[in-house]
């Protein structure tokens, strides 16, 4: 339990990857500040189990990642009830999959809010309290999209590269800080944000939904197989390792070697 007294905030955790992270960081014994949408009840039961899980406090916050100021208020509040934030993790994303002849404009909006600027406002309220603290972990789950393109997705693989070049220089903004900013980039992981997306790739492209499965999706990564939540939470947690300071500015691909090819 490496975490045991220090407190981490995961945008989006109500689900899929950002619930992994939270789960992983609780297993080590971090209090954790989960954050995403989803049924009242069933966020209750995940947040309690994390407590069980860990030992210490979890807590949830309704934060919507389009809105700057409640991203700022969700900082303060991890701060002064859970201490810290010891660690980031910038993770809420939403997709969109359409040509950009057709593509609506408050889609490219609200993925450009929410994949791409809600990291720049976490890491913007949580720094100085790290920089205080002389410790820190900054993570940004980008994707195999911060390096490729796919057809599309331009607004997603735009926010995307962008979470790459703000992950690179925030990690030279606090390089002498004891704080390190990494960014993960999964290939296709099985979650409700891919599930969601086969409709419209099925429409955008005239496939079925079993075409799209393995001529899109699974076509991409050399293994056949979808990456699991709990890869990639296990590799942020050893970036919270002492081990891992010195891997900062880094972009690492958990993705079946997908950009590999
Ligand atoms: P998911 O849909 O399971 O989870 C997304 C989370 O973000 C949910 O908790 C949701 O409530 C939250 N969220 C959405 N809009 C929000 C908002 N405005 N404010 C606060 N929270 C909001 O998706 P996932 O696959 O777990 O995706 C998590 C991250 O991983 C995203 O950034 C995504 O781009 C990235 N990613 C996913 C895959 C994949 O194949 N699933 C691959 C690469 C990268």
């Amino acid at each position: 339990m490496f975490l045991k007294g220090k407190s981490a905030i995961v945008t989006g955790s109500t689900s899929g990857i950002g619930l992994a992270y939270a789960k992983a960081f609780a297993a080590e014994g971090a209090s954790v500040m989960i954050n995403g949408f989803g049924d009242a009840a069933a966020i209750e039961q995940e947040r309690a189990a994390l407590e069980a899980t860990s030992g210490a406090k979890a807590l949830y916050d309704a934060a919507d990642m389009t809105k700057a100021e409640a991203i700022e208020a969700m900082v303060k509040r991890c701060h002064d009830e859970l201490g810290g934030p010891d660690i980031i993790v910038n993770n809420a994303g939403i997709q969109h999959v359409a040509p950009i002849d057709e593509f609506p404009t408050d889609k490219w909006d609200a993925i450009i809010a929410i994949n791409l600027t809600s990291a720049f406002h976490m890491m913007h309220a949580a720094i100085p309290y790290m920089k205080a603290a002389k410790w820190g972990r900054i993570i940004s789950t980008a994707s195999a999209h911060s390096l490729v393109a796919s057809p599309n997705k331009s607004a997603y693989v735009a926010a995307k590269h962008g979470i790459a070049g703000l992950t690179k220089t925030a990690a030279l903004e606090v390089a002498t800080h004891g704080v390190t900013v990494n960014a993960i980039s999964p290939g296709y992981v099985w979650t409700p944000l891919v599930e969601n997306q086969i409709p419209d790739t099925m429409k955008a492209r005239g496939l079925t939904r079993e075409q799209v499965m393995n001529d899109v999706l699974l076509a991409a990564q050399p293994t056949k197989e979808f990456v699991t939540p709990e890869q990639v939470a296990a590799l942020a947690v050893f970036l919270c390792r002492d081990e891992a300071k010195s891997i900062t500015g880094a972009n690492m691909t958990v993705d079946g070697g997908w950009t590999a090819a």
